[in-house]
């Protein structure tokens, strides 16, 4: 990697069989620029874009990450900006005869002693924030439900110090839609399992409408979580004593908007209100203590990237990916359509042919998926994307995947799964996940995420109420721009100022202080906070 003075002409080459570089410069390069070692632009290159490393000739193959990322359309001379317009994009990997299991495991020694100051479930999970979190089965109760978390900020929460936030976990899902069609299962059970998110303590409060499709022992059947089942016996024992509590549905705390006794808008907001209070009163009575990093629970993925993303943000989100799998933490990076084009390296780091297999299949049904809307993995890409250099997915897949890291992948979670469902408790896992933000960031809720990691190249002020999410961004002049968005600047790799490891550790270490609770993330102190957004790929009716 080419790296020095910012004020002269910068270029850097991710891989040595690389026959192009990006453009490193702030506004980019004009025609005549000549880089110390004589090589000539031909063409002004904005920054974060491609230059000819050498002749190319049409049909040539452009190598990045020593990838093919395409083939050249004409012929073009070394010095020549190599962008979309000039690159055919390769068919994707078929999913037959990939490599399994090939990369020896790296040498990774165990990273003991950091610790965090979290909270401690009763599942055995860990929480970084305590957050009451009131459960919806269905959107039309969702405008009532804000109403009542408005109330209860208001009213109760200044009463319980100890308690971070009220949230609403608000939805499109739960009515209208092909409820036993075989896909219903994932936005069913990603509901379900962002209700257990170790951030909310295990407690569990449902709002209802009454007449929905997804009833709420439907959303939550007896057998989801034994702590929530403890108490379900508990109520049913006291219901003897106490018939006719309108709540009692089995034990799950359910307040039905439709229950007869609910006269008028204001006994509804009374009820929720009121029924929020003993759960309050269980988190409020929680302290942090000190626990492992191994309990931490990392989502990490990207939005809005540009060609720095696989340069300086993404890549020191890998190293420090490697620590934390070295610290026995477990780290999840999804994005189907940005790993598609890396399967098999995926495959190749695959700890065991069963997690490869279960890799293919997941990338199979993606591909399926696509082909019924007529696409293909390509439609990911967005115009940003382009303009900030990245040509097709190919290439902005190879720079996604580097987040991985190195470690074997040890685990595989489908859309919605939770990772304690799967017996995973460490390790590097693929969830597998549309790339979408919004959808990446709800499933990763769902698989247990405590800690979600975001790099950004463009600029998204990205945030979820249920986490805190750091941000990484991947140019100086974005996190200088977005000083008061931006956690952390990882474009300091490429003005030479910083190593990849050395922003890698900044993560980390950044991470046990927002987890415990001592830093807040830019998102956390503007409430910046994106909707949940459920993977339904079932029909709606
Ligand atoms: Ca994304």
């Amino acid at each position: 990697m080419v790296v020095g003075n910012r004020s002269a002409p910068l270029r850097i080459r991710m891989h040595e069989h690389d026959n192009v570089a990006i453009v490193a410069n702030d506004g980019g390069l004009p025609a005549g620029t000549v880089f110390p070692d004589g090589l000539a632009l031909v063409d002004t290159v904005p920054q974060g874009h491609k230059v000819a490393l050498v002749d190319l000739p049409a049909s040539a193959p452009v190598r990045r990450y020593n990838v093919v990322i395409g083939r050249t359309t004409r012929n073009l001379p070394a010095g020549s900006w190599v962008h979309e317009r000039v690159l055919e994009m390769p068919e994707a990997r078929s999913l037959d005869g990939l490599p399994v299991c090939t990369v020896a495991a790296p040498v990774m020694a165990p990273l003991p002693g950091y610790t965090f100051e979290g909270y401690r479930n009763a599942d055995g999970s860990v929480g970084t924030r305590n957050i009451l979190a009131i459960t919806q089965t269905v959107q039309c109760v969702a405008g009532v439900v804000e109403f009542a978390v408005r109330r209860i900020k208001a009213d109760l929460l200044p009463r319980y110090p100890n308690v971070d936030d009220v949230v609403a976990l608000e939805h499109g899902y739960g009515c209208g839609v092909a409820i036993d069609a075989p896909d219903a299962v994932v936005p069913i059970r990603t509901l379900r399992n962002i209700t257990l998110n170790p951030n909310f303590g295990n407690e569990v409060m449902v709002v209802s409408l009454g007449c929905e499709k997804l009833q709420p022992e439907r959303l939550l059947p007896p057998g989801s979580l034994a702590v929530v089942d403890a108490r379900r016996t508990i109520a049913a024992d006291s219901r003897v004593a106490e018939a006719g509590n309108a709540g009692d549905r089995a034990g799950l705390d359910v307040v039905c908007l439709q229950d007869a006794g609910h006269v008028g808008f204001m006994s509804m907001i009374d009820t929720i209100v009121e029924r929020a209070r003993s759960h309050l009163e269980r988190l409020d009575a929680r302290r942090r203590e000190t626990v492992p990093a191994s309990a931490l629970v990392v989502g990490v993925q990207c939005g809005g990237s540009d060609t720095f993303s696989g340069v300086t943000a993404n890549p020191a989100v890998g190293f420090c990916a490697d620590l934390l799998v070295r610290a026995g933490a477990t780290v999840m990076f999804s994005e189907v359509t940005e790993v598609r084009d890396g399967i098999d390296q995926l495959t190749a780091r695959a700890a065991s042919p069963e997690i490869a297999e279960a890799m293919i299949r997941e990338m199979a049904w993606y591909d399926t998926y696509l082909d019924r809307g007529r696409v293909d993995r390509s439609a990911n890409t967005t115009p940003g994307n382009k303009q900030g250099g990245l040509s097709n997915i190919v290439e902005k897949a190879m720079g996604s995947i580097v987040k991985s890291g190195s470690a074997p992948i040890g685990g595989v979670l489908s859309p919605g799964e939770r990772l304690r469902d799967r017996g995973i408790e460490r390790g590097l896992v693929y969830a597998a996940t549309p790339a979408s933000d919004f959808i990446c960031g709800t499933l990763q809720l769902a698989a247990g995420m405590n800690l979600h990691v975001f790099t950004t190249g463009r600029g998204t002020p990205y945030g979820l109420a249920e986490v805190p999410v750091i941000k990484v961004a991947t140019r100086t002049e974005l996190a200088r721009r977005w000083h008061d968005l931006m956690d952390v600047n990882a474009g300091r790799i490429a003005d030479g100022e910083a190593t990849v490891e050395e922003v890698g550790w900044e993560m980390f270490r950044l991470m046990l202080e927002v987890a415990s609770g001592r830093r807040k993330t830019w998102a956390e102190h503007w409430k910046l906070h994106n909707a949940l957004v459920l993977f339904n790929p079932a029909p709606v009716t």
